[in-house]
């Protein structure tokens, strides 16, 4: 069966020219000890908004894994999808993050809320986990409400399973079920009663992305109670290592953090979490090695930073449209972004110092930040003068994408 390696990071590459400087981060960290496997992962809305195929990323892997004498394990994810456009990810990917969110809570049956519980006797009364300092608490009553929740969400993550299964051979691939596109966080008690339906539903999951407490916002730090979210990363691992042993779910079943890039003041927390219970993550980074194509382009001085300056132009004048599908993961205070003009005059180190992600430079610009995370469709109609330009000023891209990935991300929140 195909297995997926305690520590993964989802590297996401929305032009498919960074895989080689990606693996070079992983090369990196194997070289310090701290073992790391790459997943490129794309999802559905990604590849229409560029106008990609999810081949083209296959191919971007591949090579990059040939290229650079990879030896471990790599996977190509299709990203958030559902049973209407996995059919375009089969032959392309070895690795399904099944989206479910958008289930959640639709009705069930009291039939198969009244089976659920049958099947669950044990979910009727406080059960104890251990590494948790409590009991989780359950009754028959939260059990059935939290079921009526999320039982439509896993038959629907079984639907889609299954699908897949037909088409590539059960083991052949890597499952992961997420419901992170949601509103409302899901507390360990409810993750263990997801934990419970997917096994009921014969889904070999081993990544499994719920919904933290706190804001997920693109590209920019984590907003919330830093506290809070470890101690529920904490509880969710120990959850976890019950479903695995109760449930029969694979033995490497662990979370999955998406929109996970730059989240710097959670990393801390995550890697203790990893540390003290020797739980495995598969951290998602996504749009992090977007950002940083165009501050290579800016760092590169010349027509580089020209285009980069008008990729930002585009998207600030474009910015309703482009925000409108990521409202729910982005804080934009439109006042607070720099005006074109002046931007025009910027010099390279004055652009990347307000895009690069260090918060402690006083020139950092957040909103900008997010902006141009979700802006990569400026740059997808530029088309081959983008795609050229990112050739032409390679040396400066692959640099600042590897060094990122490393230094800001693998390194801090893998355990060595
Ligand atoms: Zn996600």
């Amino acid at each position: 069966m195909l297995t997926l390696d305690k520590y993964s990071i989802g590297v996401g590459d929305r032009f498919a020219h960074q895989a080689r400087p990606q693996l070079a981060a992983c090369m990196k960290a194997s070289e310090k000890g701290v073992d790391v496997v790459p997943v490129w992962n794309k999802s559905y809305r990604e590849h229409s908004i560029v106008g990609s195929e999810p081949m083209s990323a296959r191919n971007a892997a591949d090579q990059a894994v040939a290229s650079l004498g990879w030896k471990r394990n790599y996977f190509v994810d299709a990203d958030h999808i559902n049973i209407d456009n996995v059919g375009g990810f089969l032959d392309a990917c070895d690795f399904y993050t099944i989206d479910v969110a958008s289930a959640i809570s639709s009705p069930v049956g009291l039939a198969e809320i009244a089976a659920f519980l049958r099947r669950h006797p044990e979910m009727t009364r406080s059960i104890e986990v251990p590494g948790l300092d409590a009991p989780v608490h359950l009754s028959s009553e939260t059990t059935m409400r939290m079921a009526s929740k999320y039982l439509c969400a896993a038959s629907e993550a079984g639907r889609i399973y299954r699908h897949i299964e037909s088409h590539k051979g059960a083991g052949n691939f890597i499952t992961e079920v997420s419901m992170d596109e949601t509103d409302l966080p899901q507390t360990p008690p409810e993750l263990l009663i997801i934990l419970a339906a997917i096994a009921d539903e014969h889904i070999p999951v081993q990544t499994i992305a719920p919904k933290f407490t706190g804001r997920f916002n693109k590209g920019v730090d984590y907003e919330g109670d830093a506290a809070q979210f470890e101690r529920e990363f904490s509880s969710d691992i120990a959850v976890i290592a019950y479903a695995v042993s109760h449930y029969g779910l694979p033995a490497n079943l662990k979370l999955s953090v998406h929109s996970g890039s730059d989240k710097f003041s959670i990393y801390p927390a995550i890697r203790r979490s990893l540390e003290k219970s020797g739980a495995g993550v598969h951290l998602k980074t996504a749009g992090t090695t977007w950002l940083e194509e165009i501050i290579g382009l800016a760092e590169a001085g010349g027509d580089g930073l020209a285009l980069a300056k008008q990729v930002y132009a585009e998207a600030f004048a474009n910015r309703e449209a482009l925000c409108a599908p990521y409202a729910a993961v982005i804080d934009i205070d439109p006042a607070r972004l720099p005006e074109p003009t002046q931007v025009e005059g910027w010099t390279s180190q004055e652009f990347t110092n307000a895009l690069r992600h260090d918060s402690s430079c006083p020139a950092y610009n957040p909103r900008m930040r997010q902006l141009l995370h979700v802006g990569y469709k400026v740059a997808a109609k530029m088309g081959a003068r983008y795609l050229d330009m990112l050739e032409a000023c390679e040396e400066s891209i692959a640099r600042n994408v590897t060094l990122n990935l490393y230094e800001r991300h693998i390194a801090r929140v893998f355990p060595s």
